[in-house]
């Protein structure tokens, strides 16, 4: 068991994640830890190595929900299959086809199809959809659509879907155990590595905050996304839900999340890191910060507000009505007034090291 006595004290720590050092939890769990002044030097830090490897750039990714059906019962989430009473939806392909076609006319270059693990959301369905969105528009497609089959993923792969993101949560096989009841560690990791063998950009991320977890499982979870060489990390806040089993537990905090952002730019320079969401859910200036602290990517949600409603993930998810050019612009001059700007390029992983 490694103890508190083995990290090494802040100074030294910062010192070591600035210098590149190869990650080890000595050094990682200070950081996850630091509080007041101290995360403040962290995400200074960590917005220096943003400014140095991905410039000012923030790329815009146009997130479309597209179905809350899901089979699966994770312990968190307002979409698993027990929460009988949610109202569900699943998009029609010609909706979603047109969805991003829009995200397209007012200018996103990546739209990010979402949603729960749908059996009824199948490999063709998927397939067509993909075919369609290439054919008329030029955007980069990201799925998130879950644990599928490898011949599944080759085909979305196939149909030009670039991207995929599948958090692990946490690689805390315990700790994976008590959220997923009815799920595999092994084998999310095997879709992950599945997808990184069929050449997708990689995304995977952690929730922080979850019951029992420390400093020193994120950091096991930092250095495993490391190894596996993943490209694009998100994180969320663990949110309590009251419509889940953990709806009385006490959730992760936004200074927790903020010191996990900046401590993945430290160790992934190159990486697209997104001010989440859930970020904003924590703060209404939470993507702001998380911008701040080493992200560089937003994900405005283009799903239509009648069925954004019922994708309630977890409770405080804005629900600002954002399909419009003109709202756009609104977020577009959010970035600026924190010094950034919008990239016009698809925002494609960066996989050249320094
Ligand atoms: S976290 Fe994902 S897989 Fe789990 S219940 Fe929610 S939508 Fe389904």
């Amino acid at each position: 068991m490694r103890g508190l006595e083995e990290w090494l004290p802040f100074e030294d720590a910062l010192a070591t994640a600035v210098g590149r050092g190869s990650p080890d939890p000595t050094w990682l769990a200070p950081l996850l830890s630091a509080e007041g002044d101290d995360a403040q030097r962290l995400r200074e830090a960590a917005d220096g190595v943003r400014r140095r490897f991905v410039g000012y750039e923030v790329h815009l990714r146009a997130l479309v929900e597209i179905t809350s059906y899901c089979c699966r019962n994770c312990m968190y989430c307002g979409l698993r299959r027990d929460h009988t009473s949610q109202p569900r939806y699943r998009m029609s392909p010609s909706e979603v086809v047109a969805l991003a076609r829009q995200a397209a006319s007012i200018g996103y270059r990546t739209v990010v199809l979402q949603g729960g693990e749908d059996p009824c959301l199948d490999r063709e369905t998927v397939a067509r959809i993909l075919s369609d969105i290439k054919a008329s528009t030029d955007l980069a497609v990201t799925l998130s659509l879950g644990e599928r089959s490898y011949d599944t993923y080759a085909r979305w792969r196939e149909e030009g879907a670039d991207r995929y993101l599948l958090r692990i949560e946490t690689t805390d096989p315990a700790l994976f155990a008590s959220v997923h009841p009815d799920g595999n560690l092994r084998r999310r990791m095997q879709c992950l590595e599945d997808l990184k063998r069929l050449g997708y950009q990689l995304g995977t991320g952690v929730l922080v905050g979850l019951p029992g977890q420390t400093a020193l499982s994120t950091a096991d979870d930092v250095i495993w996304m490391r190894d596996l060489g993943a490209e694009m990390l998100g994180v969320g806040p663990f949110i309590p839900n009251p419509d889940t089993p953990l709806a009385d537990t006490p959730g992760g905090a936004l200074d927790q999340a903020l010191n996990l952002v900046a401590v993945l730019r430290l160790v992934f320079p190159n990486a697209h890191i997104p001010a989440t969401t859930a970020l904003g859910a924590l703060d209404p200036m939470g993507g702001e910060k998380g911008l701040k602290a080493g992200a560089n990517v937003l994900m405005p949600n283009l799903t239509p507000r009648t069925q954004r409603e019922s994708y309630a993930l977890y409770p405080g998810k804005p629900i600002v009505d954002i399909t419009s050019a003109t709202c756009r612009d609104a977020i577009v001059a959010r970035i600026e007034a924190i010094g950034r700007r919008v990239a016009a390029d698809h925002g494609h992983v960066h996989r050249l090291t320094e």
